[in-house]
């Protein structure tokens, strides 16, 4: 199996990038399929230097599915973790068909152009997100999913696609990994988190305030039934977080897997201030914030039950939020501008296009 390789969408972005070292350095052969909207090629000249391996790479969009048929032809694929999409809450909303088209029926060619070339294994980047407002904290993954904004449904509606499948056709295999908080980067300080423009996540952008980019965190709220008034969430270092990805692969291995769902957080969650605090810590001095209004669609706690991925996957965190804080500042200190002042651009002999 191990000469075979693993197809992996999105690979250029944040966990993806994450998520190759770990294969590559568990001798994995991979295949990075990306259109670098939301990334640079820089992150695979970086993956190459920290993993002193060449990465095969090719700049496809995954709406183009003669190109990805193409990819399929030329490799010799057994699985693929489909991280390919797109991820901003709030833009969702406001462009609610361009999240389904690219995420949905991105998801949809995937699905075929992998049935057409006899690839039936995939890991799947669902998010804690589907959740909605959970009834029960620490999620398990059998309460009911509601997504509560575009972004959200766009997860939900392609675990359903997925199970539908998978349940269909019995010769397919799935893990719908559910993260929760992703944070931090590589311990190196070479590759970590790249947001474009004003980050909308909590630990980007506090680290943005850190670093002098921008003056003040707004935190969003203070009056939720929580310790301290602010949100709960459960904050998954990346490297842990790309680790239950090579986890999911191993499970597949086994006979007759199916299609499983599978909360990937530390169990444990903390406020928005205990997380200013931290990163404060790791900073070496207090970072400005003002208490501004609950930010619209937020909700009070997701914490995840991480049981079933911890028996069954046979995986759980190590990373410590302290290791999580300093490898974000190492990252950030290093690359204050994060990839933005590199040459962002594939080589040409990678492009791939039909569209
Ligand atoms: P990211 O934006 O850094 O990575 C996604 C990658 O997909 C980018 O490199 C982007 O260029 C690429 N992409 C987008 N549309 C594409 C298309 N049509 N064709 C080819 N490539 C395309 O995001 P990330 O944080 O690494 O997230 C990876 C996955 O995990 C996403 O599906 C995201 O929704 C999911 N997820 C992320 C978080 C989080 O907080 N970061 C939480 C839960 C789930
Ligand atoms: N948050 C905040 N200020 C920010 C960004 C986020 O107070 O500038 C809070 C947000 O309200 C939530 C937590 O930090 O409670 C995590 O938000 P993030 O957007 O990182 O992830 P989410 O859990 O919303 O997907």
């Amino acid at each position: 199996m191990s000469d075979k390789a693993v197809l992996v969408t999105g690979g250029a972005g944040y966990i993806g990038s994450h998520t190759v070292i770990e294969l590559l350095n568990a001798n994995q052969n991979v295949v990075i399929i990306d259109n670098l909207t939301n990334s640079s090629y820089e992150a695979v000249r970086r993956i190459e230097k920290l993993t002193e391996k060449k990465v095969t790479f090719y700049k496809v969009d995954i709406l183009d599915k003669k190109a990805m048929l193409e990819v399929f032809k030329r490799h010799d694929i057994w699985a693929v973790i489909h991280f390919a999409g797109l991820k901003a809450v709030g833009e969702s909303t406001r462009i609610p068909l361009d999240y389904y088209h690219n995420n949905i029926t991105g998801t949809i060619l995937l699905l075929e152009a992998m049935k057409e070339s006899n690839v039936h294994n995939i890991v799947f980047s669902s998010s804690a997100t589907v959740y909605g407002d959970p009834a029960i904290i620490p999620i398990p993954e059998t309460l009911p999913t509601g997504a509560t904004n575009p972004y959200g449904r766009t997860k939900q509606f392609i675990e359903h696609i997925i199970r539908d499948l998978c349940t269909a056709e019995n010769n397919w295999n799935a893990a719908l990994l559910r993260y929760f908080n992703p944070a931090g980067a590589h311990p190196s300080g070479i590759l970590g988190e790249n947001p474009l423009g004003v980050p909308n996540n909590l630990m980007p952008y506090l680290s943005q305030v850190a670093i002098g980019k921008r003056e003040c965190l707004s935190v969003f709220g203070e009056d939720y039934d929580t310790p301290d008034g602010t949100c709960v969430r459960d904050y998954i270092n990346v490297i842990d977080l790309a680790k239950g990805h090579l986890a999911a692969l191993t499970k597949m291995r086994e006979p007759n897997v199916g299609c499983a769902e599978y909360n990937l957080g530390t169990g444990h969650g903390n406020t928005v201030l205990e997380m200013i605090h931290a990163f404060s810590k790791a900073v070496g001095r207090d970072l400005k914030y003002k208490i501004v209004a609950r930010r619209p669609g937020d909700v009070r706690n997701l914490t995840a039950n991480p049981e079933k991925a911890n028996k069954e996957l046979n995986w759980k965190c190590e990373k410590t939020l302290e290791e999580t804080c300093e490898s974000l500042w190492n990252w950030q200190s290093k690359n204050p501008n994060g990839l933005e002042d590199c040459p962002g651009d594939a080589p040409a002999e990678s492009i791939i296009c039909y569209l």
